[in-house]
């Protein structure tokens, strides 16, 4: 069975990370669907959030990436998958997904919308969280992948805090950070 997991991922959390990787255990495959939800403007663009999702989730090898900006019930039917699959933090989730998987399924009677509950160490976690702590140069390295970390910080052109592993830290082979990768905030 194939699963769509949609959102925006701007940027892909560990909260995002910990329900791909449940979710690949569940489905044959996954295909996280990068889109544009129009009423939140995006730090990162979608080739840039792509790279920073395959980078965290490389490894697992039934999992795809794409991105598509209509219907997502229109992608799910072009990639023949059966469910759509979302998480569930708070409360206030559940309004919005309730809404979303009802919608869906006036639109598309044979696919269904499962929820995966989050881990209780992501419940508080979403992208704009952190962000907003980034802005502030308040530590993320325990709330995103590293790459995305930096790539935040550079967007606030902020120097990481103390605690964050350098580059070389996490993958000998990466660039000095003295040098940072040219990035335009979006
Ligand atoms: P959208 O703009 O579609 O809400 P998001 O990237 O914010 O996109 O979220 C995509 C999906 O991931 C949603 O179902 C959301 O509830 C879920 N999600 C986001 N953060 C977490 C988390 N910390 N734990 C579990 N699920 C999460």
């Amino acid at each position: 069975m194939i699963a769509i997991y949609p959102g925006s991922f701007d940027p892909i959390t560990l909260g995002h990370v910990d329900i791909i990787t449940r979710g690949s255990r569940l489905f044959e495959r996954v295909i996280v669907l990068v889109s544009s939800n129009p009423n939140k403007v995006p730090m990162f663009s979608t080739a840039e959030r792509i790279d920073q999702i395959e980078r965290s989730i490389g490894h697992l090898s039934n999992v795809d990436i794409d991105h598509y900006d209509g219907l997502t019930i229109t992608y799910a039917r072009q990639r023949q998958a059966q469910v759509l699959l979302r998480g569930l933090r708070v409360l206030s989730d559940f309004e919005k997904e309730l809404q979303m998987a009802h919608t869906n399924k006036t639109l598309a009677d044979d696919i269904e919308t499962l929820f995966l509950s989050t881990s209780t160490e992501y419940g508080f976690l979403s992208s704009s969280l952190v962000k907003e702590i980034a802005r502030f140069g308040g530590p993320i390295d325990h709330l995103v992948p590293h790459h995305v970390a930096r790539e935040i910080y550079q967007c606030y052109a902020q120097t990481p805090p103390a605690s964050m592993p350098s580059p070389a830290m996490v993958n000998p082979a990466a660039p000095s950070p003295s040098v940072p990768k040219p990035m335009d905030c979006l």
